[in-house]
């Protein structure tokens, strides 16, 4: 007999995740009922992975769990948000069970590895899309916003940039790289929302973004919004050995400075505080690297170790409509 989408929610989703105290009633009901927070901002925000447009027909169910959320915590961790709730709309094909199976498992481990809870979605049968919202808390006055860099703040990015476009590359076919492939995969499947950066970061960031569509155009939202421009060392992008390599042979920077779904945080923070940025960044697993600066005039400028200069802009056709 097929599975009713009531028992689907029930076997899959209403017990998935950890229970928490401001969570009144959860899954089960019309609504769910939440205990927000008085002296702190609800953060909100939702993302959607649409079948053939942000994943390859026949990709990993339990990955593709994991990246739904990840990519909605990676926005709370760009604000600076300690993530509470989420929901989750899916549209299926079909009821097929050892699929539902494995992408709640994705799901349900990275949301509990960051204490957050499922609190209710929708299930509509259809083309394969996923829709997570998700919520967080953060103090107004502390949010990391896109508006806040000024002329003279330094701009850091966590972790390394171009893994998951290479891994991309090397799927299309257009990049072999045997030795680097799991770690590749790896990083375009299961991306790390950086969470505990976000947080360490409140405060001390004047702005921060999640890099989902390439550090050039990301950080072009904060220059945009902040009214000012950059320049970055080009030689300064902090590089996997996959990455390192493939620049090397190629000669290609414009892939870790335009590739997207890296969901790494880019940040900008005042000269003043250089030093406690810094420290705070040797703390982190996924580092925190220096690549540039922010100045008056309006444009991003990449700079090379002889003095050349990268037209930031050229890169970014490369990979575009690929998002
Ligand atoms: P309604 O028709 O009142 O919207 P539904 O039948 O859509 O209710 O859903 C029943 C309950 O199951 C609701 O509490 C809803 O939030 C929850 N729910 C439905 N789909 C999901 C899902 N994929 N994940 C988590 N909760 C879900
Ligand atoms: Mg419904």
């Amino acid at each position: 007999m097929p599975l009713s989408e009531f028992d689907l929610i029930h076997r899959y989703f209403r017990d998935l995740t950890p229970a928490r105290d401001d969570v009144l009633l959860g899954v089960g009901d019309d609504c769910a009922l939440l205990d927000t927070a008085k002296d702190k901002a609800l953060a909100i925000t939702i993302d959607t992975l649409v079948e053939g447009r942000h994943f390859a027909p026949g990709v990993d169910a339990a990955d593709l769990g994991h990246k739904a959320l990840a990519v909605n915590l990676s926005d709370l961790a760009a604000m600076g948000a300690d993530p509470a709730w989420v929901t989750l709309a899916l549209t299926l094909p079909r009821a097929d069970e050892p699929w539902l199976e494995s992408f709640a498992r994705g799901f349900g481990a990275l949301a509990r590895e960051h204490g957050v809870a499922l609190v209710g979605g929708d299930t509509t049968r259809g083309p394969l899309s996923v829709t997570v919202q998700a919520h967080g808390f953060v103090v107004p006055g502390q949010a990391l916003r896109r508006d806040g860099a000024r002329p003279g703040d330094l701009v850091y990015v966590t972790g390394t940039l171009g893994d998951a476009g290479l891994a991309l590359l090397v799927e299309q076919g257009l990049y072999t790289r045997p030795q680097h492939l799991g770690f590749l995969r790896r990083r375009l499947a299961r991306p790390v929302p950086r969470i505990g950066a976000g947080k360490a970061l409140r405060g001390l960031a004047t702005a921060a973004i999640d890099i989902s569509d390439g550090l050039a155009s990301d950080l072009g939202h904060i220059l945009d919004a902040s009214g000012c421009g950059a320049t970055l060392q080009l030689e300064q992008l902090p590089l996997s050995a996959a990455v390192r390599e493939y620049v090397e042979e190629t000669g290609d920077w414009n892939l870790p400075l335009s590739a997207g779904d890296d969901y790494e945080l880019c940040i900008t923070v005042p000269e003043a505080r250089q030093g406690e940025v810094e420290a705070m960044g040797e703390t982190l697993d996924c580092g925190l690297a220096w690549i540039g600066s922010i100045d008056r005039a309006p444009g991003l400028r990449c700079l090379r170790e002889d003095g050349t200069t990268l037209d930031a802009a050229a890169g970014y056709d490369h990979f575009r409509g690929a998002g």
